[in-house]
């Protein structure tokens, strides 16, 4: 049997059958499905997918929603560029292709947030278009199976690791296979501890037989990050905090955060509120990690008293805690909530 008949031959039995976006073939929620499901797993995936479906019922209904009602439907998810750019995509997909998501395979890879994998996954799905993927999953079973050494970030190895996925296409079943690659990755050949028993390309696995399952794929070059660190403000009036609408570029772009400041927290709360201080309370640091930099957060607790208090800036409302911790957030924005709470 060939690669790709062991994995289908797997799938019929082993793979998964029945998730929401399974047995449609509407491209729009296949994309849907598709961008949820990076960097998130499955049973994670399903009830925000259910939920943003059933409001977002299609790319109409999406690109005329606001970002915010688009990102609040995301909030919990995390990654939210991912949400950011479903939307600005909907909106291009009006534009410029009269609402409906075009087939070709470039045109989809044209659009915000969709990757060269992305694109062929959903042109699987929804037309059955023969496309080979490359998705994290489909990487670690390949650097594995074929003993690919080099980190996949880099661009000859990932090139390799494309003529290797195209070089595997099967003729036929092609949406099969494509399920097929992806459930193996997601729970048999999983990133530690793969479960080679289970697995029906154990027999051909390189990395089985030499025992380097722990060393392939060849894991990312370790590096020094830049820090950097800031200051963020929890003002509490009552029982709502003060939030503030982060710019559309630029870190945690368009989600609402804590008001962060430069300034001494003391007159930074009597610029915002025009108040000062009842009580001030420095919080754990935390430190979260971005692609390109490490940033320490020092959260800083200020009760803040009076009856007139008014948010000064439209980008700034009064939210009470628990609406605000259910709102789209960043994820350290979340936990210093729910130090709160
Ligand atoms: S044999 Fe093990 S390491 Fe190789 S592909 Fe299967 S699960 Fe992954």
């Amino acid at each position: 049997m060939t690669f790709a008949e062991k994995l289908i031959e797997w799938h019929k039995k082993h793979g998964r059958h029945d998730l929401p976006w399974q047995g449609t073939r509407d491209p729009y929620a296949i994309w849907v499905s598709e961008i949820m499901l990076q960097q998130t797993q499955v049973a994670t995936v399903v009830p925000y997918y259910n939920r943003f479906m059933a409001r977002f019922a299609d790319i109409p209904s999406l690109a005329s929603a606001s970002e915010d009602e688009v990102l609040a439907h995301w909030a919990g998810l995390g990654y939210y560029a991912r949400g950011r750019n479903l939307h600005r995509a909907a909106r291009q997909i009006m534009e410029l292709h009269a609402g409906i998501f075009p087939r070709d395979l470039d045109l989809v890879n044209a659009l915000p947030g969709i990757g060269r994998s992305t694109a062929a996954a959903i042109a699987v799905f929804a037309y059955g278009t023969r496309a080979p993927i490359l998705d994290g999953n489909v990487k670690r079973v390949l650097s594995r199976v074929f003993a690919v050494e080099g980190w996949p970030g880099i661009r000859d190895i990932e090139s390799r690791l494309w003529k290797l996925a195209a070089s595997l296409l099967p003729g036929e079943n092609v949406e099969a296979y494509t399920q097929a690659q992806m459930d193996l990755g997601a729970t048999v050949c999983m990133r530690t501890r793969p479960d080679c028993k289970r697995c029906p390309l154990a027999p051909d696995c390189i990395a089985r037989r030499e025992n380097r399952t722990g060393e392939l794929p060849t894991a990312r070059p370790r590096r020094m990050l830049p820090q950097r660190s800031t200051t963020l403000l929890l003002l509490r009036h009552g029982q709502n905090v003060l939030l503030e609408k982060r710019p559309s570029t630029g870190i945690w772009g368009g989600l609402w955060s804590l008001p962060e400041t430069s300034a001494d927290p003391e007159s930074a709360c009597l610029q915002l509120t025009g108040h000062s201080p009842e009580s001030m309370q420095r919080l754990p640091a935390l430190t979260h990690v971005f692609t390109h930099f490490k940033l320490d957060i020092k959260p800083v607790l200020i009760a803040v008293g009076g009856t007139d208090i008014v948010a000064r800036e439209p980008v700034k409302v009064w939210m009470g805690i628990d609406e605000a911790a259910r709102a789209a957030i960043p994820k350290p924005v979340r936990t210093i909530l729910e130090s709160l709470c």
